[in-house]
């Protein structure tokens, strides 16, 4: 049984998810490369390591929320990286949205010391990890996840099992970004036509949201389009453009064509030349607005 979990990433989604992960009694050990941000969870019971590889104990669990690629193979492979301290019968839940070739690359890592890795990406935002309400999509070695399923638990609302394959969770995660992208230039570009005739746009938002498109997407990022409002971002565009490009590299690997997934990155590209990498991703949508003569 897992009592004691270490934690690396306390961004905008490490912090609450640490916070819940407290709260079901768990011991936790977090490190975060500017540490004042570990200042609310020590607060409330984590315990904060000076150096990255004291969160890992050997045959324990770490659980890593950071932003990218490059950050997880750091944190893992990187000087004073725990992948190796994890070591034998040692767990890394990899929760962060990264490529399937980054979570194949770890896990054979991983392996070489007789470790595991199940990739663990999740849907929801901030406040849905607060709430303890994200969707989990986990894929890697069976008995891994049996051994992790508790700590899952603690974190989300419902967990869907992939598969052995450990990039499986990544690619169907990038799948789910990829059309909540698309949902949001639909939505733009209909309540831009709306405004365009007259019709109140948040008048259009509640007509869709409440009826034929009655979903946690619509509803959530159709307030944000009609209200155009984009400000704190619980989602940065930086991070959405980052997943437009890894769901492109994998449509260019798997001969998968993908023309909506092209347009999307160009809106992103767009966007982050206009500077506005730090607001959320349903910015993306102020360029239809702009095209349509409406900012
Ligand atoms: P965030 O607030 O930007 O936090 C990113 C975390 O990664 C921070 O702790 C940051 O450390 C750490 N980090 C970045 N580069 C690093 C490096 N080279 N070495 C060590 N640590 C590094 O991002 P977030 O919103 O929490 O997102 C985290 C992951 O969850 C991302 O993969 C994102 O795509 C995914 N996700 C996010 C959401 C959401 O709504 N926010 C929803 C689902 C999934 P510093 O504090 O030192 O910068």
């Amino acid at each position: 049984m897992i009592n004691e979990i270490g934690f690396v990433g306390l961004g905008s989604m490490g912090q609450p998810m640490v916070l819940n992960l407290l709260k079901a009694g768990y011991k936790v050990k977090v490190f975060n490369r500017t540490p004042e941000k570990t200042n609310e969870v020590v607060l409330a019971g984590a315990e904060k390591v000076e150096r990255l590889s004291d969160v890992a104990s050997p045959g324990g669990i770490v659980i890593t929320m950071v932003s990218n690629d490059q950050a997880l193979e750091e944190v893992v492979m990187g000087p004073n990286g725990f992948g190796e301290k994890l070591g034998e019968g040692g767990i890394h839940l990899s929760m962060s949205t990264v490529s399937p070739d980054t979570s194949r690359k770890l896990a054979a890592y991983h392996k070489k010391y007789n470790g595991l890795y199940v990739a663990s990406p999740v849907f929801g935002r901030p406040a849905a990890a607060a709430a303890q309400q994200l969707t989990i999509l986990t894929s890697g070695v069976k008995e891994a996840k049996e051994r992790v399923k508790p700590v899952q638990e603690a974190l989300s609302q419902r967990i869907f099992d992939i598969g052995e394959e450990p990039g499986n969770a990544n690619v169907l995660k990038l799948g789910g970004n990829f059309m909540i992208m698309a949902a949001m230039e639909a939505m733009a570009e209909t309540f831009n036509l709306a405004e365009k005739n007259g019709i109140d746009r948040k008048l259009a938002a509640q007509v869709y949201g409440s009826s034929i498109f009655d979903c946690t997407i619509y509803n959530g990022y159709g307030q944000m389009i009609a209200k155009k409002e984009f400000e704190p971002a619980g989602f940065q565009l930086s991070l959405g453009l980052k997943d437009c490009n890894l769901v492109l590299n994998e449509a260019n690997a798997t001969k998968t064509p993908m023309p909506l997934a092209n347009l999307l990155h160009n809106r992103l590209l767009a966007s982050a030349a206009k500077e506005r990498e730090h607001q959320d991703w349903a910015a993306l949508t102020r360029i239809s607005m702009e095209e349509a003569g409406l900012e």
